[in-house]
């Protein structure tokens, strides 16, 4: 390694140092801040930011970085050295592209938004945020301006998330899914129901939480590098690769809440925690993209977690820890019940089947925000009309409605939500693939064992971090590019048997 590209390295450790710090100040604004934190800790971020900012876009590092690409091109495109100076023109490039004064002024706003939004959800107070929200959009379509030309305004805020991703694809995609999921929820919604009361008893908190981490655990979330701390709004972070952690949100009357978004937040913690130490605060220590991110947590908490081999080895552990509400109800009852299929309206408490048809319901109204063919006034009007239409139910109040999600209290409008479903269809694909290469997998998840499975997914997916894209990891690993056949086949065959299609 020449000097040239060990001041590069040096650089972007001092850029991810700041960018970990914006994340912890993060966590704990959403952990155990007391709210009279909320003026101060928005400032904090905002100039946080600021600095990142500006680091990312010193005309020093654009310099080194030009240096540094003839040696990284001599020693390969495979080689560290190429995917590392890739990645860092990618964040370079685009950070130059937004003024500086837009970067603290965003932060600013969000840090008031989203401070506002965690009293307007609870009141279900949508004209105390509307206005801001109004401005977001602005903002947004504003940002979206720094990278112009573009085909549709929200390319820019997709490809933010989903690098190489563009509107028209993923309204294709979501097309194409939409008429498959809107016939199956019709089938399952007809047929006899699922019977969940068992799971809405009082299950003590801590034993549920005690339960979950102990389940992430087996899954390979290593907790000498982890935590697990309780959140309203369940996500993971990471602050380096020997720091990353997860929160979760506990319900005494309803066994599911936190048992699965734990399971979910490990998925994205393993991913996170396999990721090759080479790569340790430079800009290839992260996820490929949104998308992949979350057909990890999707992939730990559905096909793994929801399934009928995982509870065949687990179940008795469950009920030995539950005896009281769990020790009468059989095998079968209980898995039916935590995949009961329901007409509902929040997005992160939906079932697999109908969770898709939420997805594809925020990723349209993004679109329209971002268009101007959708005024942020009508957004809750608009909300139920679409609700009663596409997931067959609308929201009595807008705390279940338009205020229900983080994202465009926090962030962008655009570009927030097709990674959940992307990230969905995802998870079914790489999940056959691992089965191709090792069909005793359900057999080693029945006997409660995760390895065959951790290890090939971090040999194909983890281990590789940001070097490689969302489509060079699919490829990869499966041979084809992203494809929905997986995963609709993954919900008919596993619905069709509980419901009896
Ligand atoms: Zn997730």
């Amino acid at each position: 390694m020449d000097a040239d590209f060990e001041d590069l390295v040096a650089r972007l450790a001092e850029i991810d140092d700041v960018q970990s710090s914006v994340a912890l100040l993060g966590w704990d604004q959403a952990t155990y801040m007391p709210t009279g934190g909320a003026a101060a800790r928005g400032r904090q971020l905002a100039t946080l930011e600021q600095i990142a900012h500006a680091r990312q876009t010193d005309p020093a590092l654009a310099r080194l970085l030009d240096r540094a690409q003839p040696a990284a091109a001599r020693e390969g495109e495979g080689s560290f050295a190429a995917r590392l100076v890739r990645a860092a023109r990618r964040d370079v490039e685009r950070a130059t592209k937004v003024p500086a004064a837009f970067v603290g002024a965003f932060a600013a706003h969000n840090a008031t938004l989203y401070e506002r939004w965690t009293h307007a959800r609870p009141a279900s107070d949508f004209a105390a945020v509307a206005p801001l929200l109004a401005r977001s959009v602005e903002l947004s379509r504003e940002y979206a301006g720094f990278f112009a030309p573009y085909d549709h305004v929200a390319d820019p805020l997709i490809d933010l998330t989903d690098p190489g991703v563009r509107a028209a694809d993923v309204r294709a995609v979501f097309t194409a899914l939409r008429a498959e999921l809107v016939p199956l929820v019709e089938a399952i919604t007809s047929a006899a129901q699922v019977d969940d009361r068992c799971l809405r008893q009082h299950f003590p908190e801590e034993e549920q939480l005690a339960f979950g981490l102990a389940i992430a655990a087996r899954f390979g979330y290593d907790l000498a590098r982890g935590r697990q701390d309780r959140t309203p709004h369940p996500f993971m972070t990471k602050f380096s690769l020997g720091d990353v952690r997860i929160t979760t949100r506990v319900r005494a009357d309803y066994l599911s809440e936190a048992l699965f978004s734990t399971l979910h937040e490990a998925g994205h913690a393993l991913y996170e925690q396999h990721i090759d130490p080479r790569y340790e605060a430079t800009p290839l220590a992260q996820g490929s993209s949104m998308g992949v991110h979350e057909s990890q947590s999707r992939l730990w908490e559905n096909l793994v977690g929801r399934s009928l081999p995982f509870w065949r080895g687990q179940y008795p552990a469950l009920q030995a820890a539950f005896p009281a509400q769990l020790g009468a109800v059989p095998l079968d009852a209980f898995y039916r019940a935590i995949n009961r299929v329901e007409r509902s309206t929040v997005r992160t408490a939906a079932d697999e089947v109908t969770y898709g048809l939420h997805v594809i319901m925020r990723f349209d109204f993004e679109l329209e925000l971002l268009e101007g063919k959708l005024a942020v006034a009508d957004l809750p009007e608009a909300w139920r009309e679409r609700a009663r239409r596409d997931l067959g139910v609308a929201p009595e109040t807008d705390r279940d409605g338009c205020l229900q999600d983080v994202h465009w209290f926090g962030g962008h409008v655009g570009g927030a939500f097709q990674s959940y479903a992307l990230g969905n269809l995802m998870s079914a694909q790489f999940f056959e693939a691992a089965l191709r290469a090792h069909p005793e997998i359900p057999q080693e998840i029945e006997a409660g064992r995760f390895d065959t499975l951790r290890s090939w997914l971090a040999a194909n997916i983890y281990v590789h971090g940001r070097a490689r894209t969302p489509d060079e990891l699919v490829r990869g690993a499966t041979g084809k590019p992203l494809e929905a056949a997986p995963y609709l086949r993954y919900l008919r065959t596993k619905y069709g048997e509980i419901y009896g299609l």
